[in-house]
């Protein structure tokens, strides 16, 4: 079943419906039906662009990027969404890797795509041009037959080994992710507003078919991006709006001074840990709203959840320990907590956090060793460690031990580690996440090497998305390493605690 059905079937049954906002523009159901088949004949006929194909969209939130979405769905191909806030050659690494032949990209984005894309990228189309105007021109198409197992959207996820890998997730995953988020996280919200203030090439994109399949609206900040005083002001015009949010953005809507109790739908929270007391200030202020999901790329959204309804029952010690945890697992998804032998740990034990159900991908595109791996014995490895408790209740202990999530932003630190080891004065470098109110964690480089912060921050800057980039560079004489000379990133983050009080 093709995803682009769902906004297909509206567009018939219910055309002036509204699907899509971004501040005074509108557009009914029954508008973007007809104009998807109009852009997927374009892809199809002027493009050439057959069943499986990869497009990539590059692009700020937008109603665009919806659109480009729908296009490429009911064209048949797959989307490949790219983070807009990477750097060049990121950018560059994902479109050669995914061998993306068309590249949707938004006029911001047009020179630096334009300067880094690979030869295997075939055109781009820049998005509110001339082109992009005119694919509406071409005769509509039905929607594309694909089955189940159809790749619908290769989600790129950093790697431990610093290359991000491409998660094949099908149009069968993006359905399950779908129902899941209707069933058990927005069950009666679904057919409402959501707000995308998270980036739609990640984790709010992912909610956006949910509420096309309910007849709901997508609405688009006019700003485009996440911007605390432009939401609140949302609320009188969108009542019951639900979002998708990072731990990150929620802190900043408790602490912004707009009074906005009682007037958000659902919103989830995710992607990384929540501190219980962020989380009680902000049920304090918004209500209970709130509820929290557990996933990752490789099953997007959905692995575990603490759903609104639980999280507003509950009170006092019961409500702390729920909210220390990231849930059940989904009512269609398996969770266990295994050992090295893949064998399940009793109850309270640590072990790595694995998955299996419909929301799993079918595994990294072009990657084999790295998909067995992952998906060894029928079961995702996470990479994150954690608890299930007697209730079934998972508590994330550690992640997959270096990464770093910084403002719901996934860093693995090897990656900014290669880049500082190009610089021909530093001897050896390691990076790790210092935890920090406002971000969750930050990034802190320790480096062997007579070499300034100004010309380390120069050469991150050369080479990674700004996001990523040490927040502060540390000289140090030599790393602390076992006998093996591993670097002992657990006794370096005992340094830095112990540093920083000192
Ligand atoms: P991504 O693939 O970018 O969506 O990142 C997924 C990772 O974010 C997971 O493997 C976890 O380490 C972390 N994560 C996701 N949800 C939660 C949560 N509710 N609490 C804590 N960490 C989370």
């Amino acid at each position: 079943m093709n995803m682009a059905l769902w906004l297909e079937r509206i567009g018939r049954a219910d055309p002036s419906r509204v699907a899509l906002a971004q501040g005074s523009y509108r557009a009914t159901y029954g508008e973007l039906a007809e104009l998807t088949a109009r852009r997927a004949g374009a892809l199809q006929l002027r493009y050439g662009i057959k069943a499986g194909d990869r497009i990539a969209i590059i692009a700020e939130n937008d109603v665009r990027y919806f659109k480009a979405f729908y296009a490429i769905w009911h064209a048949g191909a797959c989307a490949v969404p790219i983070n807009a806030k990477l750097h060049g050659r990121e950018i560059a690494y994902i479109l050669e890797q995914s061998g993306a032949r068309l590249a949707i990209v938004s006029q911001a984005m047009e020179s630096v795509v334009a300067e880094f894309a690979p030869a295997s990228l075939e055109r781009m189309i820049v998005l509110r041009t001339k082109e992009w105007g005119e694919l509406t021109t071409s005769d509509p198409v039905p929607v594309a037959p694909v089955s189940q197992d159809d790749l619908a959207w290769l989600f790129y996820t950093s790697g431990t080994t610093g290359r991000p890998k491409g998660a094949m997730l099908s149009h069968g995953n993006l359905a399950a992710c779908s129902f899941s988020y209707a069933m058990e996280q927005n069950p009666s919200g679904y057919t409402g507003a959501i707000l995308h203030a998270a980036p739609m090439s990640h984790g709010s994109g992912l909610y956006m078919m949910a509420h096309v399949m309910g007849g709901g609206i997508n609405v688009i900040p006019e700003s485009g991006h996440f911007d605390a005083d432009e939401i609140l002001n949302l609320l009188p015009q969108w009542p019951g709006l639900s979002m998708f949010a990072a731990p990150t953005m929620i802190k900043r809507l408790t602490a912004s001074g707009v009074n906005a109790g009682g007037q958000f739908g659902t919103i989830v929270w995710g992607g990384a840990p929540m501190y219980v007391a962020d989380s009680l200030a902000a049920i304090e202020r918004f209500g209970p709203v709130f509820g929290q999901l557990y996933g990752q790329g490789e099953s997007p959204m959905t692995i575990t959840r603490l759903t609104r309804d639980e999280i507003a029952a509950a009170h006092g010690a019961e409500r702390e320990y729920l909210l220390g945890t990231a849930g059940r697992a989904f009512a269609s998804m398996e969770c266990a907590i295994l050992d090295q032998d893949d064998k399940p740990v009793a109850a309270g034990e640590m072990g790595e956090i694995c998955a299996r159900g419909p929301a799993v991908m079918r595994g990294y595109w072009n990657n084999e060793k790295a998909s067995a791996d992952t998906l060894r014995n029928g079961w995702l490895h996470t990479g994150d460690v954690g608890t299930i408790d007697a209730r079934g209740f998972l508590t994330l202990k550690d992640r997959s031990k270096d990464l770093v999530i910084s403002g719901g932003s996934n860093i693995y630190p090897r990656e900014i580690e290669e880049v500082l080891l190009r610089h021909p004065k530093v001897r050896e470098v390691s990076v790790i996440g210092r935890p920090d109110p406002e971000w969750g964690e930050i990034v802190v480089a320790y480096v062997v090497g007579e070499v300034s912060a100004v010309e380390l921050d120069a050469l991150c800057l050369s080479e990674l998305a700004r996001f990523k980039r040490p927040k502060h560079y540390i000289a140090i004489d030599a790393l602390p390493k076992n006998n093996y000379g591993k670097v002992l990133k657990t006794e370096l983050r005992t340094m830095d605690a112990a540093g920083r009080q000192a």
